[in-house]
């Protein structure tokens, strides 16, 4: 029924708990699993000068080494998950605002279903869903599997 799964992450504690909840499904319908964190260029506007966040938009943000281990460090952890059930995980990065780039690669990929968690980094946990979570849900009519850290534990 799923043929390719996206499994957005920002690294969070509860992005890892949607991670084994997605891989479990990946391994039950045998499918292509994905995972992507997105450079939330909103956010970093408040940080950072605008010469380094024209470099983020365009794609360049591999050149600034706090964010690139950031990234990477998110993604490479579903990779390490995936392989210990022996399944291949493709890490992807992109930079923009997260919900609209979750929206637009399960769309190019033609995505059958997103697991996510129902919260991330910054959130205010009396909130039951996340920002990104709750657009992501208004943004894709693709199929999306909202894991709840509360449950979950
Ligand atoms: P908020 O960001 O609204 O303050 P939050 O951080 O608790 O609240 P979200 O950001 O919506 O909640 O995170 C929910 C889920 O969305 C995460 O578990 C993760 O799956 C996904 N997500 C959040 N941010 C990103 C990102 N930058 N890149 C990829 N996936 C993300
Ligand atoms: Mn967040």
């Amino acid at each position: 029924m799923y043929e390719r799964i996206l499994i957005p992450t920002d690294g969070s504690d509860t992005a890892e708990v949607a991670v084994e909840e997605a891989l479990e499904v990946a391994e039950r319908f045998d499918a292509e699993v994905h995972t992507l964190y997105v450079v939330n260029v909103d956010a970093m506007d408040l940080s950072l000068g605008t010469e380094q966040v024209e470099r983020v938009k365009a794609g360049r943000f591999g050149e600034m080494d706090e964010l690139e281990a950031k990234a990477r460090e998110a993604t490479e952890y579903v990779a390490e998950r995936g392989r210990e059930r022996g399944l291949d995980v493709s890490e992807h990065f992109r930079a923009g605002q997260p919900h609209d780039v979750v929206a637009d690669f399960a769309a190019d990929r033609d995505v059958g279903l997103i697991v996510m968690g129902s919260h991330g980094r910054s959130g205010v946990r009396r909130m039951l869903l996340g920002s990104v979570t709750e657009r992501v849900l208004r943004s894709t009519h693709r199929s999306v599997l909202v894991v709840d850290e509360r449950e979950a534990e």
